[in-house]
């Protein structure tokens, strides 16, 4: 009960049908941890506004299934968060996006990986622990680090989501705020959090040339964000137009199919050596 309302579970009355194929997976998550075959890491670039210069890249997890195809990462998620995984494969992630990332910080040393946490992660007690531990293997300092956290896992324990990310800001990690506009969440509660930057969720990024009100919804999301001293990062970015408008509104950050789709760390190398300034 203390979950409650992290949205839908694995136990869904249509999922119900599949219990077998669910169990099945849930096994076999378990195995790809243990020894990962088809789990991969994908990374999207995020570029800095209005230069389009690479600032960083996110890690987006991956599940090539033999027989199921591709499973979406939410799923994934929530099926871990369900089964006791959370902590394993939040690890799993973190090591594994964080070595790599290592490999391009030579050539890169500026940019950050960002990487999400689920809701559950915040209810763990050792993340802060896990988190220096994977950075120390990987021999990278803490600010080449940020955390992505949607706005609902915020709000979900408040009290206690803000100790632990005072434990990880302190270490040096930087915080982003992800999905924002879509969690109802005060910014007055907000901004007693040590977050750095807020993530426009991709909805109302998508459609802004199309619709007034997602338009008037990013440009006073930027000029409110701005004013309370985050830095802003659009999500969704599909178009070249779209990326100009939300330059010209003043938008830090933009991340995007137009910019790149999630790729192979391979294809983000490849990538980072056109658009690296
Ligand atoms: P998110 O953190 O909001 O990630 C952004 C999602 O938007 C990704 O979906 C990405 O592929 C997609 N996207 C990027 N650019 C565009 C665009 O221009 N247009 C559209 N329509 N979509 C775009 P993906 O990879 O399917 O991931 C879905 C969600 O799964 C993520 O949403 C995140 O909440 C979760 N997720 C993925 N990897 C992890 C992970 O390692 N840990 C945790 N806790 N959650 C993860
Ligand atoms: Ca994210
Ligand atoms: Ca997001
Ligand atoms: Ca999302």
């Amino acid at each position: 009960a203390k979950h409650q309302g992290l949205g839908s579970c694995i136990y869904s009355p249509e999922q119900d049908e599949n219990r077998a194929d669910r169990l099945s997976l849930v096994g076999e998550l378990h195995q790809e941890l243990q020894n990962p075959r088809n789990l991969c890491i994908h990374y999207q670039p995020l570029a800095a506004l209005p230069s389009g210069n690479a600032a960083g890249m996110e890690a987006l997890l991956r599940w090539q299934h033999p027989v199921h195809g591709p499973i979406p990462p939410d799923e994934i998620i929530r099926m871990a968060e369900h089964t006791g995984l959370i902590g394993p494969l939040t690890r799993w992630v973190l090591v594994t996006a964080l070595c790599q990332f290592r490999q391009l910080l030579k050539q890169h040393p500026d940019l950050t990986l960002s990487v999400n946490l689920s809701a559950w992660n915040l209810q763990d007690p050792h993340l802060p622990e896990v988190v220096s531990d994977a950075l120390r293997q990987c021999e990278l300092p803490a600010f080449s680090l940020c955390l992505e956290i949607t706005e609902s896992a915020m709000m979900n324990d408040p009290v206690h989501a803000r100790e632990l990310l005072n434990v990880l800001s302190d270490m040096g990690v930087a915080l982003s705020i992800d999905d924002y506009g879509t969690g109802f969440s005060s910014l007055s509660y907000l901004k007693l959090l040590p977050v750095d930057t807020l993530k426009i969720d991709r909805s109302f990024v998508m459609e802004m040339l199309e619709d007034e009100n997602d338009a008037i919804i990013v440009r006073s999301t930027i000029d409110l964000a701005h004013n309370l001293g985050y830095k802003v990062v659009a999500e969704g970015v599909e178009t070249g137009e779209v990326m100009t408008l939300l330059a010209a509104l003043g938008c830090d950050y933009a991340q995007g199919y137009h910019l790149c789709r999630p790729v192979a760390f391979d294809e983000i190398q490849a990538w980072l050596e056109r658009y690296s300034g």
